[in-house]
């Protein structure tokens, strides 16, 4: 359980609605200390910023290894009478290369296993790769059913497709997000475990209150391919510090 030497680990920046064109000033500092990293051959960085910095981040960050994502899509293929909404391939359009499909911000405002199944088959269809987030609340997690809950979550919201190259699983209990608490490691760590059993070659990523305090605890669990970072990735001193600790 407690090794990890030159694996490949992805740190998704989630940048939830914060963020001006001045906010990419502080990529400055991420492309200097990524550019020297030693590790960062076994290292993918994804920013998803807000829909309206996608294409200037994107310019930003073109000639560097660091991608852009998006933070959701509607599900339609085409362009629709959906106001206020944007398609995968809008998205990809203006620079995106990732979205990340089921937050459980969305999920809680309404965004079902169905809509995300039909908002992933879009953006794969359309050549993006995807951060599927999964999770279970505090009150299943109490009543002992995450494994049912993330289960069911995967069967739907994968339903029909088989991609392990361009899915990421996303591992987010609700309870941890912007909280501060993490899962304790023996327990996280059989939760990816059971993941990555029942879904095959899938990459499976942890998010939740990720930050420079807790990431040492994080690191050691080695089943873990790398982590969704929302608050902290705000910050870049923040964002290096928890990549940099990363890596035994
Ligand atoms: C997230 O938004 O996916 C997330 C994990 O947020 P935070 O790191 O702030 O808990």
């Amino acid at each position: 359980m407690y090794q990890m030497t030159n694996k490949y680990m992805h740190f998704i920046a989630n940048w939830k609605m914060f963020g001006g064109l001045n906010s990419l000033n502080s990529l400055n500092k991420v492309l200097k200390f990524f550019k020297t990293f030693k590790k960062n051959k076994f290292t993918k960085i994804v920013y998803c910023p807000p829909n309206t910095l996608i294409q200037a981040m994107s310019k930003k960050l073109a000639n560097s290894q660091i991608k852009v994502g998006a933070q959701n899509c509607h599900a339609a293929d085409n362009y629709g009478a959906f106001t206020g909404s944007v398609n995968s391939f809008m998205l990809k359009n203006v620079g995106a290369q990732y979205v990340i499909i089921g937050h459980s911000e969305n999920r809680e405002i309404g965004e079902t296993d169905k809509i995300i199944n039909l908002k992933i088959k879009s953006a794969l269809k359309c050549g993006l790769k995807i951060i599927f987030c999964i999770g279970e609340t505090l009150q299943e997690r109490k009543k002992k059913i995450t494994k049912k809950v993330l289960n069911k979550q995967i069967s739907l919201g994968l339903s029909r497709i088989k991609d392990n190259k361009n899915v990421l699983i996303a591992y987010e209990p609700i309870w941890s997000i912007g909280t501060g608490m993490i899962p304790n490691p023996k327990e996280l760590f059989e939760v990816i475990n059971f993941i990555k059993k029942k879904n095959k070659n899938y990459k499976v990523i942890y998010g939740g209150s990720v930050s420079p305090k807790n990431i040492n605890q994080l690191k050691l669990i080695d089943n873990i391919d790398g982590y969704l970072i929302g608050g902290a990735s705000q910050d870049p001193n923040k964002f290096i510090d928890i990549i940099k600790k990363s890596y035994i």
